[in-house]
């Protein structure tokens, strides 16, 4: 959904961690009617069948004994894979040479994809982009933060397809066109490339990169439990971000995961939000309110609104006084997030003055909202998110006639 930067953090914004992510001095590190539901879970098949990342360690097991081995092999799989994190079966010298040669001529692999580039902002946020099995481009954003007593923090902010259907107006990923849905380890993998090139452990998630995460809810859950029981990510370590697909919020909440969901929000009332983003044409503020409040209920986190300041649009004192008297109507454990926009290519929108920012995160506090502003990281790296990607794979995005998971889940993608 929206990413780190308007993009470091997008999604916090919605706008992907990417969207604020601005062009300047980048460091290339390597080179070469629309009715948006999401109501039936997809058919599609989100898991590879011959893919180790992702699995569970029963599961490894059973892969160890399927070829002959003693169950101990697959807690032996757990580990190289997820503590160890080796990416080539014959690395695991761990094994006997022939168990190895067993899972490779079964046709297993770890599911580790190549990087294809890094850039590098001054800052240190560094934006990759994977190469797929299938050749597609996804964009992942690392950004480290320096806490006390010289630990880092590390954030992962991951994809959860490839492109986006939503086409928001503020963002590239959406200009970007959609392909598919991404599969558990494609999203896990993300995390393990952060820690490769940062060569530190991830601390936090946030599933603000390319792609709507609840349009891919099923994988999105499967890869948050592998982050969270076999990577060992806490669960309130990892936000999972959305614009909002209808009834989806309510089945997040029913998993009663202890991460935070952020909702990209962007405006205080329905029709001037249905102008930035399209797909809320078919899901109501009062409905999206609602649902937030039920997972708070349900699970007694904290809703994250995001809210991208478009200036002339949406910045507006006025607008802060709306957004505020609405919040209090829906009750307590709200907080929110506001990110001046940081405009990408071709788009009309502008970055508020520093003077609007502050006048709108006063007008909230005074009206007892907890506010914070969004500080926007890696700026000088590489633009929004979905516009490295997009510089990178020219072609727009076209739906995968391989991956029935849209027309099976009943999505409209046209917003
Ligand atoms: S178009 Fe997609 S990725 Fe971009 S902000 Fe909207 S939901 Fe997020």
């Amino acid at each position: 959904m929206i990413a780190v930067s308007m993009a470091l953090l997008q999604h916090v914004t919605s706008l992907p961690l990417a969207h604020a992510l601005r062009p300047r001095s980048c460091l290339a590190v390597s080179a070469p009617s629309r009715k948006l539901s999401a109501s039936s879970p997809s058919r599609a098949t989100h898991v590879d069948p011959h893919v180790l990342l992702g699995m569970t360690e029963p599961e490894l097991q059973q892969v160890a004994v399927d070829l002959g081995q003693q169950g101990y092999r697959g807690k032996q799989l757990h580990h190289l894979i997820y503590k160890r994190k080796i990416k080539d079966i014959q690395e695991f010298i761990q094994l006997p040479q022939a168990f190895r040669n067993n899972l490779q001529e079964a046709g297993w692999t770890i599911g580790r994809s190549p990087i294809y580039q890094t850039v590098t902002a001054a800052d240190g946020t560094v934006k990759l982009l994977i190469k797929l099995e299938d050749n597609r481009l996804i964009e992942t954003v690392g950004i480290p933060v320096e806490v006390e007593k010289g630990a880092m923090r590390l954030t992962a902010c991951v994809s959860s397809q490839v492109g986006c259907p939503l086409k928001c107006s503020f963002c590239a990923t959406g200009k970007g066109g959609f392909s598919r849905n991404l599969k558990r380890h494609e999203i896990v993998e993300q995390v393990l490339a952060i820690e490769e090139i940062f060569k530190h452990r991830v601390t936090n998630v946030v599933f603000m990169g390319m792609g709507e995460p609840m349009l891919n809810l099923k994988s999105v859950l499967e890869a948050h439990r592998c982050l969270n029981k076999d990577i060992q990510i806490g669960q309130r370590m990892i936000t999972i971000s959305t614009v909002g697909v209808p009834n989806t919020i309510k089945k997040l909440a029913s998993h009663k995961l202890q991460s935070t969901l952020a909702l990209s929000l962007h405006a205080p009332s329905q029709k001037l939000r249905e102008s930035i983003v399209p797909s809320a044409k078919s899901y109501p503020l009062e409905a999206i309110m609602k649902e937030c409040k039920d997972y708070f209920l349900e699970t007694s986190r904290r809703v994250s609104f995001e809210y991208a300041l478009l200036a002339g649009v949406n910045d507006a004192v006025e607008h802060a006084v709306e957004l505020a008297e609405m919040l209090h109507e829906w009750g307590r454990g709200h907080h929110v997030n506001l990110i001046p926009f940081n405009p990408i290519e071709g788009s009309e929108y502008k970055r508020p003055y520093n003077k609007a920012v502050q006048a709108f995160a006063a007008a909230l506090e005074s009206r007892k909202i907890t506010v914070s502003v969004r500080q926007t990281r890696g700026l000088d790296a590489s633009a929004a998110c979905g516009q490295l990607r997009n510089e990178f794979q020219k072609s727009p995005l076209r739906i995968d006639s391989t991956d029935t998971s849209q027309s099976e889940s009943g999505i409209a993608v046209a917003c």
